[in-house]
């Protein structure tokens, strides 16, 4: 889904909408399809249409502009790097560490969590004292977004990457 001046209505996460959702939008009159599937129809006993893959808004959608404090979202904010050592990290082997622990009264908030290996996280433990290399901060959202579109999008529909830029 497409806000009205072509850019993602959201990308944290990608505005993606089911089928159901996306032929609602359609019968509503509230968007415009700009790319279809090939080969994907689907039918009621009174029609048939074929499911949109990038729709746009007719009216501009104002963005909140808030993120939320989630592990994913402090990963995304440092890049899937630990922070202790540098390594690059994924969503399996990322773990969210706090830089106070939590057995020392630490918070989870974004400016105590960072995201660490495996491996530091472990020989870290509840020493306090080692520190990160940059401290965290709470990250804004255009931040989150750069940052978000950086990283390789799951596209359901090849077409949807010309609009991610
Ligand atoms: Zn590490």
């Amino acid at each position: 889904m497409l806000n009205s001046d072509a850019s993602p209505v959201s990308v944290l996460p990608l505005s993606a909408i089911t089928w159901q959702e996306a032929i609602r939008y359609m019968v509503l009159d509230k968007v415009t399809v700009l790319e279809w599937h090939d080969n994907w129809v689907v039918h009621s006993a009174r029609w048939e249409t074929r499911v949109p893959a990038v729709m746009i808004l007719r009216e501009y959608y104002k963005k909140k502009g808030y993120i939320r404090y989630s592990k994913m979202n402090v990963f995304l904010r440092d890049q899937f790097t630990c922070q202790y050592c540098g390594t690059s990290v994924n969503r399996k082997t990322a773990t969210l560490d706090h830089v106070v622990p939590t057995s020392h009264g630490g918070k989870s908030v974004w400016e105590n969590a960072t995201t660490a290996c495996g491996p530091c996280n472990a020989g870290k433990g509840n020493n306090k004292k080692i520190k990160p290399k940059v401290l965290p901060h709470k990250p804004s959202y255009w931040e989150l977004v750069e940052k978000r579109k950086q990283m390789r999008f799951d596209l359901r529909h090849p077409s949807w990457a010309m609009y991610l830029n």
